[in-house]
C-alpha cells in the first residue's frame, strides 16, 4: 500500500458492517485514522480492536437526531480532525408496493435520507471553516435507474442523488467537495432479504459485486487531486435487470 490517506481523518458511518467496513479497511491500509460510526457497540469495538490503533469506534444511533448533531465535537474528540465524512450507513427493502410495511419504509426514509442529510449538516460547518473535506455518500444504481423491484429504497437514493448534486455546488466555492459512488448490488448483509431465487440468479449471472470494488472506487475518488471535482461513480453490474 502506498500511503495515499496519510494524515487524513475519514468517518464513515455504517461502519461495522458490508461496504462501509470494507471502506474502513481500505482507508486504513492506506494510512488515515478512521472512525467507525455505528450504533452496534459490540461488533464495532471488536472490529476496531482487530483493525489496529487507526480504527476508532464511535457509537452513534443515526435514527436519533441529537445523537447526529453532536457526532462532529466527539469525532474531534477522537481523532483531532476531520477531513472525510462518509454517509454510508443505509438500509434496503424491496417488494410489491401494495404488499409493503409503511412504518418500515419510514424507518428506512429516516436512515437513507434524513439521518444522511442531517448527518452532513453536522458536520459541514466545520469543514466549510477549515476551508477543506470531503463529503462521500454511498448511494447506488437505484439512484439513477428507478428499479421496479425497489421503488421505496430507489426513491431514495434518487433524494440523495438530488442532494449530492445541490449540495456539491453550494460548497465548491469553500473548498468542500461533495460526490457518491453508486453500486450496483453488493454481497453484504443488506440484500438478506432478497428472494432466495432473486439471490440465485444474480450469483449466476455474476451481476453481484464485492464490498472491495466499492471501497476501492471511493479511495480513487478521495484521491484525486484537490482540484478535481469529485463526481458521482457508478459502479454497474453485469445486468441492471434487477
Ligand atoms: P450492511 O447492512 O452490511 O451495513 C449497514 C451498516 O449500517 C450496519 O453496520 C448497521 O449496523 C449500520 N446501521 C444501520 N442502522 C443504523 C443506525 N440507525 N445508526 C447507525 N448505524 C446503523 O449494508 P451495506 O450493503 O454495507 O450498505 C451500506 C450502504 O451501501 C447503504 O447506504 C446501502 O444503501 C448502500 N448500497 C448497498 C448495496 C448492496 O447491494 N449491498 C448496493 C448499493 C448501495
Amino acid at each position: 500500500m502506498a500511503d495515499l490517506m496519510k494524515g487524513k481523518v475519514a468517518a464513515i458511518t455504517g461502519a461495522a458492517s458490508g461496504i462501509g467496513l470494507e471502506c474502513a479497511r481500505t482507508l486504513l491500509s492506506e494510512g488515515a485514522k478512521v472512525v467507525l460510526v455505528d450504533r452496534a457497540q459490540d461488533k464495532l469495538e471488536q472490529l476496531c480492536a482487530e483493525l489496529g490503533e487507526n480504527a476508532l469506534p464511535l457509537v452513534v444511533d443515526l435514527l436519533k437526531p441529537a445523537e447526529v448533531s453532536g457526532m462532529l465535537p466527539r469525532i474531534l474528540d477522537i481523532a483531532g480532525k476531520l477531513d472525510v465524512f462518509h454517509a454510508n450507513a443505509g438500509a434496503y427493502i424491496g417488494g410489491p408496493v401494495a404488499e409493503g410495511d409503511p412504518d418500515a419504509w419510514d424507518r428506512m426514509l429516516n436512515l437513507n435520507i434524513n439521518a444522511a442529510f442531517r448527518s452532513v449538516h453536522a458536520v459541514l460547518p466545520h469543514m466549510i471553516e477549515q476551508k477543506s473535506g470531503d463529503i462521500l455518500f454511498t448511494s447506488s444504481i437505484a439512484g439513477v435507474v428507478p428499479v421496479v423491484w425497489e421503488p421505496i429504497y430507489t426513491a431514495s437514493k434518487f433524494a440523495v442523488q438530488a442532494f449530492v448534486h445541490s449540495t456539491r455546488r453550494q460548497v465548491a466555492p469553500h473548498g468542500v467537495r461533495v460526490g457518491a459512488v453508486l453500486p450496483g448490488p453488493v454481497v453484504t448483509a443488506l440484500l438478506d432479504d432478497w428472494p432466495k431465487a432473486k439471490m440465485e440468479e444474480a450469483l449466476a449471472n455474476g451481476s453481484l459485486m464485492q464490498p472491495k470494488e466499492v471501497a476501492d472506487a471511493v479511495l480513487f475518488m478521495l484521491t484525486r487531486p484537490r482540484n478535481v471535482t469529485i463526481r458521482d461513480l457508478v459502479i454497474l453490474p453485469n445486468s441492471v435487470d434487477l
